[in-house]
């Protein structure tokens, strides 16, 4: 069965985005008639470089950097795995991490594995998180050692969009000599973001969380900062980052910042909206449901419901059946009935975790299709109850 794009209601922009159509235009010269190589000396292959500077600029003014200190990679997990490998290396003489137990997988492994294949040479300090999924910034400036290399927390949670104080990390970070980075996939392009006024070092995006295509990502380096390369090759992104730039998706990115600073108010004020309608609208109608994340302190898109005594991934095949598509709290570890460790860090309790769902919405997104969502969902949830042996009216 195809079904088509019209037809979903599509409420999971923090796993992917629809690329917006400015930036499929702004990239089509660039998979079509402009192919030469930016690096060439020919003016045929200069244009394309020129547009690439162009993207740079664009990619820069969205999160108040300079064009020089964005280096375009991949994708978001490999910025953040070309900060945290670069200040281990630009730090040799140390040996602690400091993250939390939230990360994405992205961070998360890099240094669970970072432990476990050097044979424990590296140990990480992982943060816990509150109840309502918040960070204690105590507990970040005791965790700071003179042994510690780079501390890497990233901005917004992307299961629950709770926001962490990364711009006081990164100031206490600093006064102790140690370099920060942040992933800030789910926060880039829906909050405001000055980094010249930040002492952040390293900061991490993906195009296709923000309406871009995906396979581009940024890694922002503040001027100044040590720096060894993840991919070493030829001299493209001034030696930072080796291979012949994905010269089309680095436009389409350039175009898709300077939409979402354009759009910044709305994703903060209708957009906020139609998510406050959705999830009052849902706690409100269904019994034994609550929220996971601080209220307020969260991105303007997300919301991560628990409906106790049922099952996400139940609730995402009927939602699936009439063309609603959002995540369950164990997207991440799908295959496996682990609920996610985000959830598991906040203390959801065991039948309130399994039966979590994220709503992540767009400026793509309208008032009918909440309201289609807020008629819907009633009625699953109880069907699923019904049949479920753990609910008996409570
Ligand atoms: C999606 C995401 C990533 C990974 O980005 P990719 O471009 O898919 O590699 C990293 N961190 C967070 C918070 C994300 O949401």
């Amino acid at each position: 069965m195809t079904v088509l794009s019209e037809q979903v209601i599509y409420m999971d922009n923090n796993a992917t985005t629809r690329i917006a159509p400015e930036a499929l235009d702004a990239m089509m010269p660039y998979l079509t008639r402009f192919y030469g190589n930016p690096s060439s000396m020919h003016t045929f292959g200069g244009q394309v470089g020129r547009a690439i500077n162009q993207a740079r600029e664009e990619a820069a003014n969205l999160i108040g950097a300079d064009p020089s200190e964005i280096v375009f990679t991949s994708c978001g997990t490999e910025s953040d795995s070309t900060a945290i490998l670069s200040a281990i290396q630009t730090n040799p003489e140390k040996n602690h991490l400091v993250t939390t137990r939230v990360e994405h997988p992205a961070v998360k492994n890099l240094c669970d594995n970072l432990e476990i294949f050097t044979g424990r040479k590296y140990h990480v300090t992982r943060l816990p998180v509150a109840s309502d999924g918040t960070l204690d910034l105590q507990r970040f400036k005791d965790s700071l050692t003179d042994d510690t290399a780079i501390a890497s927390v990233m901005w917004a949670n992307n299961e629950t969009g709770v926001l962490f104080p990364v711009e006081e990390m990164a100031r206490i970070a600093r006064e102790r000599g140690i370099l920060f980075h942040t992933d800030a996939v789910q926060a880039v392009g829906k909050i405001p973001i000055n980094l010249k006024e930040t002492a952040i070092d390293f900061l991490s995006f993906s195009g296709h969380k923000l309406h871009a295509p995906k396979g581009i990502g940024v890694l922002y380096v503040r001027k100044g900062t040590p720096y060894i390369p993840f991919m070493n090759g030829g001299h493209q992104e001034h030696g930072r980052r080796g291979g012949t730039e994905n010269a089309a998706s680095i436009i389409g990115l350039g175009r898709a910042c300077t939409l979402a600073a354009e759009m910044m108010t709305e994703e903060n004020t209708r957009v906020r909206a139609l998510r406050d309608k959705l999830e009052h609208g849902l706690l409100n109608t269904i019994p034994k449901s609550l929220l996971n994340g601080h209220p307020s302190q969260r991105l303007p898109n997300t919301a991560n419901i628990s409906f106790e005594y049922v099952e996400g991934e139940a609730i995402l095949l009927h939602m699936n059946q009439v063309n609603i598509c959002a995540s369950s709290g164990s997207a991440c570890t799908s295959g496996s009935l682990e609920p996610s460790h985000v959830l598991r860090a906040m203390g959801v309790p065991f039948t309130a975790a399994h039966g979590s769902i994220r709503f992540s919405l767009s400026i793509y997104n309208t008032e009918q299709e909440v309201d289609f969502v807020l008629a819907t969902l009633p009625d699953i949830i109880a069907k699923l109850r019904a049949l479920s042996p753990f609910w008996e009216d409570k």
